[in-house]
C-alpha cells in the first residue's frame, strides 16, 4: 500500500474541520489521502464512542479517503512516549507517506499540542533503519515523509502557507456535518460544550472565507510548518 497523504488528528473530526477541503482537493486530483485518529474522542461530552466512529466513517466517505484507522490511544492522556511513537512510526512505514498533515503545535486542546509532537518525532523515528517496528509479523523498513504540516484548529494561528479550497467547501461542510453529535445541532437537547455552539460552526467558514479573502478567493485553509519551507522554482508560488 502506498499513500499520497497521511492526515492524522488527536480526535476524530480534527481533521475535517481544519484541512477536508485540501484533502478534499487532493483527492479530486487523483491523490491516495488516509485518515489516521489517534483516540476516539472518549472523553467528547456529547455523543458516544461508538456514534463519534459511525462519523468519522461517514465522514471519510465523503472525502473519499482510501481508509480511515483509530489507534485507540487515550483520549486527554496518551503521551509522547516511545510506546506510541513505535506505533505510529509502523503505521507510517505501512502507508508510506509523501506528506502527514497533523493537528496544531500549539491549541486549546492540550491533546492537540501533544499529537504535533508525537507525530513530528515518529516522522523522524520512521525513518531510522534502526528503529524497528512490525506489521503482521513482518520487519518494516524504514520510511521518512518528505513534508509534515500542522494545520490550523482552534487557536487563529498564522499560516505559513495557505491552500485554495473554494471549489470543495462544500464537501469540507458536509464532512464537518457528520459529526451531527458533536456540533451545533438545535434538534438535540445534550449539555452545550465549546464546539456545539452555532457560533463554533460558523466559524468554520469564516475562518476559511477570511483566508480565503487575504489570498482573493473564496475560501482557504491553512497550515504552518516546523521546518523551513522550500520550493524548487520561484514560481511554485502561486
Ligand atoms: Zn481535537
Amino acid at each position: 500500500m502506498k499513500i499520497d497523504i497521511l492526515a492524522i488528528g488527536a480526535h476524530p473530526d480534527d481533521i475535517e474541520l481544519s484541512c477536508a477541503g485540501t484533502l478534499a482537493k487532493e483527492i479530486a486530483h487523483g491523490k491516495q489521502v488516509a485518515i489516521l485518529d489517534l483516540t476516539q474522542g472518549e472523553l467528547a461530552t456529547r455523543g458516544t464512542v461508538e456514534i463519534r466512529a459511525k462519523e468519522a466513517k461517514n465522514a471519510a466517505n465523503i472525502l473519499g479517503a482510501t481508509a480511515r484507522y483509530n489507534l485507540n490511544f487515550d483520549d486527554g492522556f496518551f503521551e509522547n512516549n516511545k510506546a506510541h511513537q513505535l506505533q505510529l512510526a509502523a503505521y507510517i512505514r505501512l502507508l508510506k507517506p509523501d506528506m502527514v498533515l497533523c493537528n496544531a503545535i500549539e491549541d486549546r486542546h492540550p491533546d492537540h499540542g501533544r499529537a504535533a509532537a508525537l507525530v513530528l518525532e515518529s516522522c523522524f523515528l520512521s525513518g531510522l533503519q534502526q528503529v524497528k517496528t512490525t506489521h503482521e509479523g513482518q520487519s518494516q523498513d524504514a520510511w521518512r515523509p518528505k513534508q509534515v504540516y500542522h494545520y490550523i484548529q482552534w487557536n487563529d494561528a498564522q499560516p505559513d502557507f495557505v491552500v485554495d479550497i473554494s471549489a470543495h467547501i462544500d464537501t469540507k461542510l458536509e464532512a464537518v456535518n457528520a459529526y451531527a453529535s458533536q456540533f451545533f445541532n438545535p434538534k438535540i437537547s445534550e449539555p452545550e460544550t465549546p464546539i456545539s455552539s452555532q457560533n463554533f460552526l460558523d466559524s468554520v467558514t469564516y475562518r476559511t472565507a477570511n483566508l480565503g479573502r487575504l489570498i482573493g478567493v473564496a475560501h482557504a485553509e491553512g497550515f504552518t510548518a516546523a521546518r523551513l519551507l522550500a520550493v524548487d522554482r520561484i514560481n511554485d508560488l502561486i
